[in-house]
């Protein structure tokens, strides 16, 4: 890939600069709240002010609010929203998984009742993905789906069941549920693989047959939710990619959640890595050799992450999506973040320990990277079956 940029892209950039210069958050909403709930509400007024501007779904097409940024020109707003210091919309998962994920397999009806009201933040999203007992083995999934009418085809379904670790589920309008259906009545198909037979559903959370409940995490922030659904409600007609085709519709979802924020996190943390290079010159401690020699191994994990997330854009710009290399960058995404954030403990010392301090936040909440979006361990199989064509292990 030709990383010169054109003069339109270079247009691009400056236009976008003066914009974020002009409305970015620093300028116009001030400091995000620490509190969880203002901090949403300030997330979600920041994406209201991106889309007023045109620029919440850049690589969305413009038939459908967006503004058909080419793949170069998304890159570069990543990085650019990123060196300014500004935060993702309050709806990620809106605009970078369920919004390509229902581009690539909604049909019309499902795109223009859904895709709006996501760019606007009108309507926010969750992933009703993880279970109890299904998360790396998310074909495991046990929630069920039954027709309310089982000889009616168009009858609603009804689902039971229980999803784990829902973030931001306290503030979502829809849900992308994934659930078993069976032979697509409910019933059991004799025989069937774990991953046959699951469905992709799109789920009103505003009805009393689904109840959320805050789960707190080590930071002390309620971020994620158990669901617990009985009966919940959906009609025939939010189903996503037909019934018993969910496991495919769920893995576009996936591959675009590990793609899409390969260019933000690693802006994010270049970032964070240049806060403490300057907290270490300060404090003296950049003097000292293995100090200076770990924060040399994470600039060249950054550097190696920047280039593989621009690499990732050759896999889109072939197969039209995102490639299972996107699971290369998450992990060492991961991998990275925890090990600058364990050297900033020794740089900055006990401050980084106490619990109102930000780099304090920032270890605690490091715990959770190789873990979400799929484990470390789950994206190196991935990447040794799919990217290195390895044998399976069974
Ligand atoms: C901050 C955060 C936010 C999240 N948000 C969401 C969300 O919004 N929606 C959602 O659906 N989920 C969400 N998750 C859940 C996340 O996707 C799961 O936690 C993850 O997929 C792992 O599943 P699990 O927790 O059930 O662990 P398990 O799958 O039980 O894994 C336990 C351990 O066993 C290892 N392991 C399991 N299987 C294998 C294998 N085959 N080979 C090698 N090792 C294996 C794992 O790597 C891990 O170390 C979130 C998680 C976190 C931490």
């Amino acid at each position: 890939m030709d990383l010169t940029f054109t003069p339109e892209q270079l247009a691009f950039r400056d236009e976008l600069r003066a914009w974020l210069a002009e409305h970015g958050p620093a300028g116009s909403l001030g400091e995000e709240p620490d509190d969880e709930d203002e901090s949403w509400e300030w997330r979600r007024e920041w994406q209201r002010t991106l889309s007023e501007g045109g620029w919440a779904g850049v690589h969305w097409p413009k038939e459908v609010g967006g503004r058909g940024a080419s793949l170069t020109e998304t890159a570069i707003f990543f990085e650019e929203l990123g060196r300014s210091g500004s935060p993702l919309p309050a709806d990620v998962l809106g605009i970078l998984l369920a919004g390509p994920t229902l581009m690539s397999w909604g049909d019309d009806a499902q795109q223009e009742r859904l895709l709006p009201t996501i760019l606007s933040a009108d309507e926010t999203w969750c992933q009703g993905f993880s279970e109890p007992d299904a998360g790396s083995d998310f074909a495991a999934v046990k929630t069920r789906a039954v027709k309310a009418d089982p000889d009616d085809p168009d009858s609603d379904w009804l689902i039971t069941g229980q999803k784990v670790w829902t973030s931001g589920a306290q503030y979502a309008k829809w849900c992308m549920l994934v659930a078993r259906t069976g032979d697509g009545r409910g019933g059991q198909e004799p025989g069937a693989k774990k991953h046959q037979g699951l469905t992709y559903f799109v789920l009103d959370m505003e009805q009393e047959e689904v109840d959320v409940r805050p789960l707190v995490q080590i930071t002390g922030s309620p971020e994620f939710n158990e669901l617990f659904l009985t009966d919940a409600r959906v009609p025939q007609s939010m189903v996503v990619g037909g019934v018993g085709n969910g496991w495919k519709v769920a893995l576009t979802t996936l591959m675009n959640e590990r793609a899409g924020l390969a260019f933000f996190l690693q802006v994010r943390l270049r970032q964070a890595l240049d806060r403490l290079v300057a907290v270490a010159q300060e404090n003296g401690s950049s003097e000292d050799p293995v100090i200076s020699d770990r924060l040399a191994d994470l600039h060249l994990r950054t550097e190696a992450l920047r280039l593989m997330a621009w690499k990732g854009l050759t896999a889109i710009e072939q197969y039209g999506q995102p490639g299972p290399e996107g699971s290369l960058t998450k992990w060492l995404w991961s991998e990275t973040n925890q090990l600058l954030v364990q050297l900033a403990v020794d740089v900055v010392g006990a401050e980084a320990l106490t619990a109102d301090s930000r780099w304090g936040y920032e270890l605690l909440r490091a715990r959770g990277n190789s873990i979400e979006g799929g484990t470390t361990e789950i994206q190196k199989t991935i990447i040794a079956e799919r990217v290195l064509g390895l044998p399976r292990a069974s």
